[in-house]
């Protein structure tokens, strides 16, 4: 079977070995002779579903017991609204780190909840970098900091989180959660969209540490935490398929030796393209310095727009998928999440440098 090398942002590749399982058991799952959505969202065989997706990400990131783990629906961007509808003290405001449009968008959420405050920003040089742990400063007394930990759209990724102390650490890890090893405790909560790195569109992650829950009778009743904590993320119908193959993703990311390789192999692919840009003398140019490089999202350059064109265009006719930049920052990206195999980083990588030897 021939499968597109697929480096679109999201949603994204996914692994051929899940959608073949997913395919094998479409019609008739687990012996129950229906498909997984169409099962009762109350059914035995869906709630076995539910748990494994659940007990296998508890397992795979090692989130810690006084954490809950929710399936939500309403995408990351859902969440710019929830965390500062929970979470946010108006007599104490909430701080946010600006490292790209994602964090620009959560921050302008929290603005309509509460008094906010930046507490670092790299706008102003194109969000090329991500802040220097000692240029970031929040209020003494805040209900938390939030910030993006990797930059989809400028290619930049946090490899050092800031010390928070007792106030909460809040991050949209949609494009590089189960990526690579993190300390969960370090967060108070934790989101992602799932059509990045975890599954398909429609489910969004979140991992949030227990006395951050609270009951508040104001916010509506889909919108609070604690509903989706008292039902296991069952008060209404989830996206039962969309679960479904979040856990299959879950699976496929143990099989292959949990995070720890999965990391490793992240490096190796990333490392295989940054090679062919620093080894460029110049013909590519990373939009990320250096030490803010993501291992998710590649940005790049060509010297002029026509041979960016150009460049886009032969890749397209090689069959790659979804090089294109995102239109706020142009240039190329190659997005290549867990599911990108490694095989696909080589190829582009040779191609980018058969490129460059026609073309300069
Ligand atoms: C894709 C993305 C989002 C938006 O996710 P939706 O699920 O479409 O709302 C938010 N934050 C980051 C970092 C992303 O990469």
């Amino acid at each position: 079977m021939v499968r597109a090398y697929n480096f679109n942002a999201g949603p994204a590749a996914l692994p051929e070995e899940v959608l073949l399982k997913a395919q094998k058991e479409f019609l008739d799952f687990e012996g129950s002779h229906m498909s997984v959505m169409e099962l009762s969202h109350r059914s035995k065989e869906y709630s076995r579903v539910h748990d494994r997706a659940s007990a296998l990400l508890r397992e795979l990131m090692e989130i810690p017991e006084d954490y809950e783990v929710l399936f939500l629906q309403g995408g990351a961007s859902l969440q710019f609204s929830m965390v500062p509808m929970n979470l946010l003290d108006k007599n104490l405001g909430a701080s946010y780190i600006l490292t790209g449009s994602w964090s620009e968008k959560a921050l302008k959420e929290a603005k309509k909840v509460g008094p906010v405050e930046v507490a670092a920003s790299t706008k102003e040089s194109g969000y090329h970098a991500i802040p220097a742990l000692a240029d970031i400063q929040w209020k003494q007394e805040t209900s938390y900091v939030h910030l993006t930990s990797n930059n989809t759209i400028y290619g930049t990724q946090w490899k050092e989180f800031p010390q928070t102390g007792h106030i909460p650490l809040i991050t949209d890890m949609s494009s590089d959660i189960l990526s690579k090893k993190i300390d969960v405790s370090r967060f108070g909560l934790i989101y992602a969209g799932a059509q990045k790195n975890l599954g398909p569109s429609g489910v969004t992650v979140v991992i949030i540490r227990k006395d951050l829950i609270k009951h508040d009778d104001s916010l509506p009743t889909m919108l609070s935490y604690d509903t989706h904590v008292n039902s296991r993320s069952l008060y209404n119908t989830p996206p039962t398929f969309a679960i479904y193959l979040l856990s299959l993703v879950l699976e496929w990311t143990k099989d292959h030796g949990g995070v720890s390789q999965i990391e490793k192999l992240n490096k190796e692919k990333s490392a295989l393209i940054y090679n062919a840009i620093d080894e460029s003398s110049g013909f590519y140019t990373g939009h990320a310095d250096r030490d803010s490089r993501s291992d998710m999202n590649i940005t790049f350059t060509l010297p002029s727009s026509e041979l960016t064109k150009q460049f886009l265009q032969e890749a397209a006719n090689e069959g790659f998928i979804g090089l294109s930049g995102h239109r706020s920052v142009g240039g190329c990206r190659a997005s290549i999440y867990n599911a990108v195999p490694l095989e696909h980083c080589l190829t582009l990588a040779e191609f980018m440098k058969n490129f460059q030897k026609t073309n300069s």
